[in-house]
């Protein structure tokens, strides 16, 4: 279990596109996590703290070149408005930025402990350089690409968090078996039918045995990982019964 307080998780997200978020965050596994109480969700549109009448909330950089730049005074307001607003916890303000740490299921582990999150969504050619320097925690990217906005980014980090707050997913879903949970990529999982168009589903699986269950798909969790991702192995801790499995695959291998 990775939060054994009972406290649910806030989300204060700002963007200049809330109407983005339709959908995403009203439908499925995030939906039940929010009518349960468990993730508390809340939009705030960074336009609605613009200065003047027009609400403008970009302008051209400075020093001239493509593009318009998020305005910083909205921003700062945004953020103290929502910080004011969530009472005495200290929130944790997180950029989705592309220059940022890359996103990974250890980052996610690291952040589902927070209790309260403020994720700023940038836009156009990004926000102005004071924001990071001052408002800043962290700055997160989802990948070495760059996408029009932080909207879609922080839908994925709210999604990544979401599932692992104690009693959003069921027992039956548990992400505890999922891909770089443990470091390994996930074994291939099998549903009804046994057999389809001439494929039949591993023996194994069907036999009642859970003992030779688990080591035939730790196997493969570890088979898998050692053909797609060499990497992770690189970095995981390995138990003894790991460390015999993939020793025993390599010299299948050889
Ligand atoms: N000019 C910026 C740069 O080169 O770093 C890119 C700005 S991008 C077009 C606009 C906004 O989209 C960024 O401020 C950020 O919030 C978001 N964004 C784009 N790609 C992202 C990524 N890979 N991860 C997280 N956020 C991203």
């Amino acid at each position: 279990m990775i939060r054994n307080w009972v406290n649910d998780m806030k989300i204060d997200i700002l963007t200049l596109f809330p109407e983005m978020f339709e959908g995403p965050l009203t439908s499925s596994i995030i939906k039940r996590a929010r009518d349960k109480g468990l993730l508390d969700i809340n939009m705030t549109n960074i336009r609605d703290f613009a200065y003047d009448k027009h609400r403008v909330v970009d302008d051209y950089p400075f020093g001239g070149g493509a593009g318009m730049v998020m305005k910083p005074e909205p921003i700062f307001e945004a953020v103290e408005f929502v910080r004011r607003k969530g009472g005495p916890s200290t929130p944790r303000v997180i950029l989705l930025c592309p220059q940022g740490k890359v996103f990974n299921q250890e980052m996610a582990k690291n952040l589902v402990k927070e209790t309260h999150l403020i994720l700023i969504c940038g836009h156009y050619e990004g926000i102005d350089e004071r924001v990071r320097e001052k408002l800043v925690d962290e700055e997160i990217s989802i990948g070495d690409f760059v996408l029009t906005g932080g909207e879609i980014p922080a839908m994925v980090l709210v999604d990544s968090l979401s599932r692992m707050i104690p009693g959003v997913l069921k027992e039956e879903e548990s992400f505890l078996t999922d891909s770089f949970y443990d470091g390994l990529l996930e074994y291939p999982q099998y549903t009804r039918p046994r057999e389809y168009e001439g494929m039949t589903v591993p023996e194994i699986l069907l036999s009642g045995d859970h003992e030779k269950i688990r080591v035939w798909r730790r196997r493969m969790s570890l088979k898998r990982t050692l053909k797609r991702r060499p990497d992770l192995l690189k970095k995981s801790a390995l138990a003894e019964e790991d460390k015999k499995l993939l020793q025993m695959l390599k010299d299948e291998e050889a």
